[in-house]
């Protein structure tokens, strides 16, 4: 069923374990992942960064297609269609299409027109029932054009956006999208333990979850991080796995050409992925 991730998150927070937001980009995407949330018993958050949503002709096409799947499939555990990384006017078009949870992604803004529009999203938002996740200390990497560069965040700074009412918060610890580079100097869980204990009780999140050793994940989970982002290993394995039927000539054999069948490998590479991750995470059987 279609929630917000305002209780599956708080619910991690209290039973110390995080829930895996796993974007999507087309239907095979979104049906892989929701078959295998299903078949753990896990809850789910579903990714839509702009780019993606426009990528699938817009935010109501995602949304309704969530929906219906969710309804045809017949899942049942929770799932959370959440905008990633949106801008000021992505995220109030994403709740009118009928996403669950939005992220204002307003970072890159000087910290007080970020409080100023995250404001404004947590009233509109919160007036229809649709969580929100804010973002201070922009994270490394490039995400859709924004690009960071892996800041700390400034502890004070979290508390102000936290009290504004936002239900988790994305803080830079060092973690950066993409794949890691060899010199990456790893999360700071010094600042972590800060900016948690400075929030209060609000999940955090963790976002660019690709290549972040399993250790570490486990630690910042203890730490107070409730949902950690998985994007870049899913594309990963899905082309590696499309390439390994290509290479093997599968597409030339029969009706190996079959969009049904081509896709079908890169589909279950992206299964495995979700489910290494919602067992590491520990959402397993937490729906
Ligand atoms: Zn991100």
């Amino acid at each position: 069923m279609l929630v917000t991730a305002k209780d599956m998150l708080n619910k991690a927070l209290d039973e110390n374990y995080a829930v895996g937001q796993f974007n999507i980009n087309n239907l095979e995407w979104t049906k892989a992942v929701l078959e295998t949330a299903q078949e753990l018993n896990s809850p789910v958050i579903l990714g839509v960064s702009e780019g993606a949503a426009k990528y699938m002709t817009g935010f109501k096409t995602v949304a309704d297609m969530v929906k219906a799947m969710i309804d045809s499939m017949e899942i049942t555990v929770p799932v959370a269609l959440h905008l990633d990384h949106g801008s000021y006017e992505g995220a109030q078009k994403a709740i009118e299409a009928g996403f669950s949870s939005v992220m204002f992604d307003g970072s890159h803004y000087k910290i007080e027109e970020n409080i100023e529009k995250t404001k404004e999203i947590v009233n509109i938002a919160h007036s229809k029932g649709i969580s929100v996740e804010a973002e201070v200390g922009a994270i490394g990497g490039e995400e859709d054009g924004v690009v960071g560069n892996g800041e700390i965040a400034d502890p004070a700074e979290c508390k102000k956006i936290a009290d504004l009412g936002i239900d988790f918060l994305a803080a830079g610890i060092g973690n950066i999208h993409g794949v890691y580079p060899e010199n990456w100097k790893g999360l700071d869980f010094d600042a972590l333990a800060t900016i948690q204990k400075e929030v209060g009780k609000l999940p955090l999140v963790l976002h660019g979850g690709t290549g972040i050793p399993n250790d570490m994940i486990k630690e910042a989970i203890s730490l107070g991080v409730s949902k950690i982002n998985v994007n870049t290993e899913c594309q990963l394995e899905f082309a590696k796995e499309t390439r390994k039927y290509i290479e093997a000539g599968k597409d030339k054999e029969g009706k190996g050409f079959d969009p049904r069948k081509l896709l079908a490998p890169g589909t279950e590479g992206i299964k495995k992925v979700v489910k290494e991750k919602m067992e590491l995470f520990g959402s397993v059987n937490k729906a």
